[in-house]
């Protein structure tokens, strides 16, 4: 299974397309989403091998959405938790050297931190171990598009049944 992008994937529902990720949000969407760090136009496809490698992970694979987390993710829709996601990757992972790293990923709180530690997307140490991008360099669009990726892959596996 592979995180394609979602408009190839769940074909719009109505001709107005309104729910593909990346058509225009509606306004309400719109004003509690981020401006700084808007969605890709497409994103990139994860391996099935990732998915592999991680449930072998004993540490990785213990990490589950709980009651709390569902019940956001069916209230806020795919789409504006996945701008929280890139939101957190833009202010937490990408910069070269980030704030307080290692630790700015809650356990708990929000189904993205969920999602990164089940995904070594946590930290810029998982995620050079887990995704071989170099630590002290910060995150090209490419790669930070990829961890989002990953990130949605995760949380559509982890709940099938989430709508954007
Ligand atoms: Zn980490």
């Amino acid at each position: 299974m592979t995180a394609r992008a979602p408009s190839r994937r769940r074909p719009a529902a109505s001709p107005a397309g309104q729910a593909d990720l990346f058509a225009p949000p509606p306004p309400d969407v719109a004003r509690a989403a981020s401006t700084a760090t808007p969605l890709p136009a497409t994103l990139p496809d994860v391996a099935d091998d990732l998915w592999e490698r991680l449930s072998r992970s004993r540490f990785r694979a213990r990490f589950h959405l709980d009651a709390k987390d569902r019940a956001y993710l069916q209230r806020q829709g795919l789409r504006s938790v996945s701008e929280h996601a890139a939101d957190f990757i833009a202010t937490r992972l990408a910069p070269a050297h980030p704030h307080k790293d290692g630790r700015q990923t809650p356990w708990r709180g929000h189904p993205v931190f969920v999602a990164q530690h089940a995904t070594g997307t946590c930290c810029r140490g998982c995620i050079e171990k887990w995704h071989g991008f170099a630590k002290g360099h910060e995150l090209q669009q490419a790669q930070r598009d990829y961890i989002l990726a990953v990130i949605r892959g995760w949380l559509l596996r982890e709940d099938p049944g989430t709508h954007e």
